[in-house]
């Protein structure tokens, strides 16, 4: 029965005395004991920590007092997210028992509300991977086809959405790390605008492009999560003044006569087959719901791939600079500082994080920094520009998540300049800082998961969750 569970189905069980806190999360407990191994989506488990909040709601309950918003509802952190007390790995080695003395302002404010927070989610090491394999702790499996990779790098909290072993769940999108494992699972996942969300308490992997979101079964509960963790935080400057609205009012809106673009240069060369005919039907849904079709042109799309590499691999070198075997982590002695400094590091980073921490020096490296990563910035604010001028015809934009439907585990971790380029769809957003959102658009075959893509305008979150909303509602995710 922990499959089933919405936010509001939990909140009304609560109230109606049907189930408590407690035995909620004992179920979801039990359900993980038996799944997770399979799995592998869970790193660590918080069970002292949730029943500290499963008593408090559960007394809230018990005295009739008003119920949180996110009363009792189980949830799962991505590794990369701070947990006090809890260990915080990043799915690598160099933080293997790394402990937080603090919480990230998004679990504190979930917490607030009232979410019983169950444990930490496997990820891609320090977010950098598409398909989870490169966590230092093994990949995780998708749930809806074990021989298949999840997507990344918030493979583990997609998986454990799409198992029932969360009700809802954190990620992170520094590049479309909450957006294609969502694809990939069948769950819809959402990624604010830059500064909607705090990252305080996010461990940095490009501090410029992360941003911390939700996954949950339904467009609703995503919005009701957004809700909680959106808004000002004197603890993250990037964070936004700007006032949050009341989602789940706004995603009922009807979205008759919204003006919708269609970016020809997303539907190029190099989009499966399979996943192109259900994005096709997914628009036509858009269309019987009244909204308007329009043909836009993103002109700089191509170079996206080749520039958010560029700016995030040298915002990661700078960022994992920190991880020197001195203050926190991982620390393999030497008979020098160097060597110490060298040891630490080489034991303590995987194959994919060392290979960005070079690259990302490289292009800042004297010499090379005009050619590289200063072009790589222009690129962007071209980029940018593409979204900007879009959004002066159009209301939103919709896209495939993923060119791809989830590959089978080991197919593409040969070749990485191959992971890179199925990223195309998911980048540009992140480096223009707009919102967007995958829901499920169909399975191919009947079994393998499309994720339809919709990208608003800067904090313009109400409106691509009242898409979303109204897709879902329409049938879309069984088109
Ligand atoms: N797949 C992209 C990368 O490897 C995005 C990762 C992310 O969003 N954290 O960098």
């Amino acid at each position: 029965m922990t499959g089933n569970w919405t936010i509001d189905g939990v909140k009304e069980a609560l109230a109606a005395k049907k189930v408590s806190a407690r035995e909620l999360a004992g179920d979801f407990y039990k359900r993980i004991e038996e799944r997770n191994p399979e799995l592998n989506a869970f790193l660590a488990l918080s069970p002292e920590r949730a029943r500290r909040q499963t008593d408090r709601i559960d007394a809230l309950v018990a005295e009739g007092k008003p119920l949180p918003p996110l009363a009792g509802v189980p949830v799962a952190i991505k590794d990369v997210i701070s947990t006090r007390g809890i260990t915080s790995t990043c799915g690598s080695k160099i933080l293997q028992n790394y402990v937080p003395p603090y919480d990230a302002t998004a679990v504190e404010r979930l917490e607030v509300a009232g979410a019983v927070i169950l444990g930490k989610t496997n990820c891609d090491e320090f977010a950098m991977g598409s398909s989870n394999e490169n966590s230092a702790y093994g990949p995780v499996k998708n749930p809806l086809a074990l021989d298949r990779v999840p997507g990344g790098s918030s493979g583990g909290s997609a998986a454990v959405v799409a198992a029932g072993l969360a009700v809802a769940s954190l990620g992170t999108d520094t590049g479309g790390s909450i957006r294609q494992p969502g694809s990939f699972c069948g769950i819809p996942a959402m990624m604010g605008s830059y500064g909607r969300v705090s990252r305080y308490g996010l461990i940095a992997f490009a501090s410029s492009l992360d941003r911390i979101g939700p996954f949950a079964n339904r467009v609703k509960d995503v919005a009701a999560i957004l809700q909680v963790i959106a808004g000002r935080d004197p603890n993250d400057s990037t964070s936004t003044t700007a006032a949050v609205p009341d989602y789940r009012s706004e995603i009922e809106k009807p979205v008759k006569g919204l003006r919708l673009g269609i970016p020809k240069d997303y539907f190029a060369e190099g989009m499966d087959s399979g996943v192109r005919e259900k994005i096709e039907a997914g628009i036509e849904i858009f269309k019987k719901l009244g909204c308007e079709l329009v043909d836009i042109r993103m002109p700089h799309t191509d170079y996206a791939i080749a520039a958010y590499y560029i700016i995030a691999t040298a915002e990661a070198s700078s960022n994992l600079a920190r991880y020197d075997g001195v203050r926190y982590g991982l620390r393999v002695d030497g008979d020098s500082l160097i060597s110490m400094y060298r040891k630490t590091r080489g034991a303590g980073f995987g194959a994919e994080v060392k290979r960005r921490i070079v690259l990302g020096t490289y292009v800042l490296s004297a010499g090379y920094y005009d050619a590289y990563y200063l072009k790589g910035q222009k690129v962007r604010a071209l980029i940018a520009q593409d979204f900007r001028d879009a959004f002066t015809k159009v209301d939103a934009i919709l896209t495939p998540t993923s060119p791809v439907p989830p590959f089978k585990l080991g197919e593409r971790t040969a070749d990485p300049l191959q992971m890179y380029l199925a990223d195309i769809y998911t980048v540009t957003g992140s480096l223009a800082g707009v919102p967007g959102i995958s829901v499920p658009c169909g399975k191919i075959g009947g079994t393998l998961p499309v994720g339809l893509q919709i990208f608003g305008p800067a904090f313009g979150e109400a409106r691509v969750l009242q898409l979303a909303h109204a897709f879902e509602q329409a049938g879309g995710a069984t088109v």
